[in-house]
């Protein structure tokens, strides 16, 4: 698994959506001393190629000044593990002057708009989309890759081909993500989707994709195909994430991803004082972590998918209950529910082209819609 340390610069953030989990008024933002203190701490940590996300909160309250210095500090200072960059922003704060430094080091950008404005404004506040699209503007003109996350609710599942089609027609990319019950809210399981619902979204997705293919991407389905294909996970979702992914906080607490941040019983240490692997394996979140990946070996054997599953993501797990592992992924109906669709699909294909052979008539098959094979052999 590559080696991934998610900075999170702040936990601030302009934007007030619904569902949001991540988001607090109050946090402090990080300040240039900390991103030294990383590059100290990473020097000797371990050799493997490394990728830096900047997430938040929203990232880019930390302004131009901070990622004019942070991002030769890190891609010179850590030279040897051959740094990449991604930046998860909702586009708001984007200015020519930020793309320009950005551009530099041909940042992707992962952004977030959850459909046509109505539905993106209702979900994530008035006047949400209009600033989104004006900061994609800004990043497009300057050169940059911007793909958005999709984030589906208990409400816009009910429009989820007006969302498709908005997507398509508007020729963007998408990542989909089923909205969380929020433990940071007063009504947790408002806006979040069921299993059963994700995935059958899922499942609905994967035939829109197909139809459409060449015309639009959505990347989770490219991965899910992948991992079936490979038998390997390859998004963090669905590996053993502990010990390779780590988040680092405003204040240079180390967490062991961007979702725990805030946190205070999930912080492992703190990059100034530049713990090593086994000084983070001391600390309770560490230990955490890794009794999930025991309890999902003990829990997930019988499953035929346990190898590019894995359980699933770990906070989605804990987080409901107060860091007690009480079970897996909750979004494990839907993993088997995609995978199950995918393999079946995948059989019949592979069987099917078999029969074929033995076919005397030939001709062009009157059902021309792209099969999973097409998506399993894609390049990502
Ligand atoms: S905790 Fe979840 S989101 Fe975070 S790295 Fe692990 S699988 Fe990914
Ligand atoms: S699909 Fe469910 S049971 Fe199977 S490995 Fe994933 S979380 Fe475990």
């Amino acid at each position: 698994m590559a080696f991934h340390v998610m900075l999170i610069p702040t936990l601030g953030c302009p934007s007030k959506c619904s569902y949001c989990w991540s988001s607090d008024e109050k946090s402090p933002v990080m300040n240039i001393e900390t991103i030294k203190d990383v590059v100290k701490w990473l020097t000797d940590f371990r050799d493997d190629p490394v990728t830096f996300t900047f997430h938040g909160g929203e990232p880019l309250l930390a302004g131009a000044d901070f990622y004019r210095e942070a991002l030769p500090l890190l891609a010179e200072g850590l030279d040897h593990m051959k740094p990449a960059f991604a930046l998860q922003t909702n586009l708001w704060k984007m200015t020519p002057e930020l793309a320009a430094i950005l551009a530099e080091y041909d940042i992707p950008i992962g952004s977030s708009l959850d459909g046509p404005e109505e539905l993106t404004d209702l979900q994530r506040g008035k006047g949400y989309y209009k600033k989104t699209m004006r900061g994609y503007e800004i990043a497009r003109n300057a050169g940059l890759k911007v793909s958005f996350i999709c984030t589906f609710t208990s409400h816009s599942i009910k429009y989820k081909e007006d969302i498709f089609n908005f997507f398509l027609e508007n020729g963007l990319n998408l990542k989909l993500h089923p909205a969380l019950p929020s433990i940071r809210s007063e009504n947790p399981g408002k806006w979040a989707l069921s299993p059963q619902e994700y995935g059958e979204l899922l499942v609905y997705l994967l035939d829109k994709y197909l139809e459409n293919m060449g015309r639009i991407e959505i990347m989770n389905i490219d991965h899910l195909c992948k991992c079936v294909f490979t038998n390997r996970g390859t998004v963090c979702t669905f590996v053993d994430c502990m010990g390779d992914t780590f988040a680092v906080g405003p204040d240079g607490s180390i967490y062991p991803c961007y979702r725990f941040v805030g946190l205070p019983e999930y912080v492992m240490g703190n990059v100034r004082d530049n713990p090593g692997r086994e000084d983070l394996s001391r600390s309770d979140a560490w230990k955490l972590m890794f009794h999930f990946k025991e309890y999902v070996d003990q829990n997930c054997g019988e499953c035929k998918y346990i190898k590019f599953c894995r359980g699933g993501c770990p906070y989605n797990a804990m987080a409901p209950t107060d860091c007690k592992i009480r079970g897996v992924d909750p979004h494990c109906i839907a993993y088997k529910r995609i995978f199950k669709e995918i393999t079946d699909r995948w059989e019949k294909e592979f069987l099917g082209s078999g029969m074929e052979m033995f076919a005397l008539q030939g001709g062009p098959k009157k059902d021309s819609k792209p099969g999973i094979m097409s998506l399993m052999l894609k390049r990502l």
